[in-house]
């Protein structure tokens, strides 16, 4: 799973879109000011004027759009979300409203037409720009189309798709079987969609000549890179829905309350509506259980009510008299949605060699600084670390756990020797000169590593001043500290307590990596 930063709780946004119409409802209004749908209601007894504080309601919402210009209502509703979808986070877009009032014409739109292009071709085309505008962010991009029908998933894409299962996971859903397309160009995206669509289920019937009987989750996933160096980057990943739900119906204004398929359509639509409304509900009331499960639409959609997603709703209208009862019904929807809150999420995937790298540099930087202030505390001057890499900071490591492990060293040091300075670690090879005292040696560019033998140890350490090469070299004093029991200074931490002792001239001390 992604990591990510700090939760930052957001709430569902609501665009309405006023679908154009002939005979428009004298009782539906709309305050542009406020962002407010108002509907008169008729009163149900006695007649007579309405009480415009009693018989009206206010759906107030975050902005709204009778404009039949697609570019229009992309710009204002659905740019902002994908802009966010390629800085990192999920979104989701959701067209809701009942039958016949524009959901599939602002999602899918005339893929023939370009000016009639739907907020899919649109999202797409915006997000190749981006592609094309950054080329070093590697935007990889995957497209998966699925379509509810009947509650039963399809895979628009992929007909051979069988057995599609939703899969929740740790809070994430997703569909298990699904195929995910990768694409590399607009064309390609585009491709697909238009592949997709000629799957998907339209039939005829008196409200709309080609009516969507199913709802549809086309969803782009993102991985982009995020860094300075090429070889230095986070990966980050989002996904975008595009949900085209299927419109609610009265079976009696559809004409299909006759039975046949359509009525069984209408009904199967209407109940997955229903039961998404109930999740809603028990969501904005707070309850301890949300019926997500109940339908296929509720279950795929619980991460952009109630997850790690930035959602937005665009509600169609249609404000003919003749559907206000839908007009009102749907608008309901909208307001309870709108109140409900999501988090989001910036999600970075961290490579693990580069985590591993990173705790590397971190755990050096560390012991660095232990080692600085145990300096301080010494009255010792600080050691350089300079030439210190995470490549020869392994090699070291492993070479003075053996010079620890040995018993016999005296007679493997000649072999580690040549080892370390294949490896240009030591300087080069030269016959070990037996010195007077034997071991602990100190010369102009290094120091022997080791513990002197009795007769070689110093009685009392501190009784002279150390010149200014054991200063330098002070850390090789460590030896003969340790091997003191009373110095209890560095107790811990260091393996020279084993007290090797052999005549290797390393560059730098390492001793307190170990
Ligand atoms: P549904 O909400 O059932 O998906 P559609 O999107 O299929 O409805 O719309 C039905 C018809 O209404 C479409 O063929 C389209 O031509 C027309 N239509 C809907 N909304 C608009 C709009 N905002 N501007 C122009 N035509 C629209
Ligand atoms: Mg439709």
């Amino acid at each position: 799973m992604p990591s990510g930063e700090p939760l930052s709780s957001i709430g569902i946004k609501v665009h309405v879109r006023i679908r154009p119409t002939a005979k428009p409802s004298p009782m539906f209004h709309i305050e542009d000011q406020t962002n407010t749908v108002l509907i008169d209601l008729l009163k149900q007894n006695g007649g007579g004027a309405p009480e415009s504080f009693v018989d009206q309601i206010a759906f107030s919402v975050n902005s709204i759009t009778q404009s039949t210009d697609q570019s229009e209502v992309y710009e204002s509703c659905g740019r902002a979300l994908v802009k966010d979808f390629l800085e990192g986070y999920n979104a989701t877009f959701i067209a809701y409203g009942q039958v016949g009032s524009g959901k599939t014409y602002t999602m899918a739109g005339d893929m023939k037409v370009n000016a009639h292009r739907g907020f899919i071709a649109r999202a797409i085309h915006q997000i190749f720009e981006e592609k094309e505008a950054d080329p070093g962010s590697g935007i990889v991009l995957y497209i998966s189309y699925l379509e509810i029908y009947q509650e039963g998933m399809y895979d628009l894409l992929n007909q051979r798709s069988k057995d599609l299962m939703i899969i929740e996971e740790s809070g994430y859903v997703y569909i298990r079987g699904l195929a995910k397309i990768p694409v590399e160009t607009e064309a390609q995206a585009l491709m697909c969609f238009s592949e997709g669509e000629k799957q998907r289920s339209y039939a005829c019937h008196q409200i709309n000549q080609v009516s969507s009987r199913s709802h549809t989750i086309f969803t782009l996933c993102m991985e982009k890179r995020v860094g300075r160096f090429k070889t230095e980057y986070d990966t980050v990943v989002a996904k975008l829905n595009l949900v085209d739900l299927a419109g609610f119906e009265r079976l009696k204004k559809t004409n299909t309350s006759t039975g046949g398929r359509m009525r069984v359509e209408a009904c199967s639509i209407n109940k997955s509506l229903c039961l998404l409304e109930q999740a809603v509900y028990a969501i904005k009331q707070g309850q301890e259980y949300v019926p997500f499960r109940q339908s296929k639409i509720s279950i795929i959609l619980k991460e952009a009510l109630s997850g790690n997603c930035r959602t937005e709703l665009i509600l169609c209208l249609w404000p003919e008299e003749y559907f206000l009862d839908e007009t009102i019904k749907a608008s309901r929807f909208a307001q309870r949605l709108k109140v409900l809150r999501t988090f989001s999420i910036h999600n970075k995937k961290i490579d693990c060699c580069v985590l591993n790298e990173r705790r590397h540099a971190q755990e050096i930087a560390n012991l660095q600084q232990e080692l600085a202030l145990k300096d301080a505390l010494q009255g010792r001057p600080g050691l350089s670390f300079d030439d210190l890499t995470l490549e020869n900071y392994s090699l070291y490591s492993r070479s003075l756990k053996y010079l620890c492990e040995l018993n016999n060293y005296e007679g493997k040091s000649m072999q580690l020797e040549k080892v370390l300075s294949e490896h240009g670690l030591v300087e080069p090879i030269e016959e070990p000169q037996e010195t007077e005292s034997g071991v602990g040696e100190l010369t102009n560019q290094g120091f022997h590593v080791g513990i002197a033998p009795p007769h070689a140890r110093p009685h009392n350490p501190s009784a002279s001043k150390p010149s200014p090469d054991e200063i330098h070299c002070s850390h090789l004093m460590l030896d003969y500290k340790e091997a003191d029991p009373s110095n209890d200074v560095w107790e811990t931490g260091s393996s020279f307590r084993n007290h090797v002792s052999c005549n290797i001239t390393i560059r730098i001390s390492f001793c307190l990596f170990i």
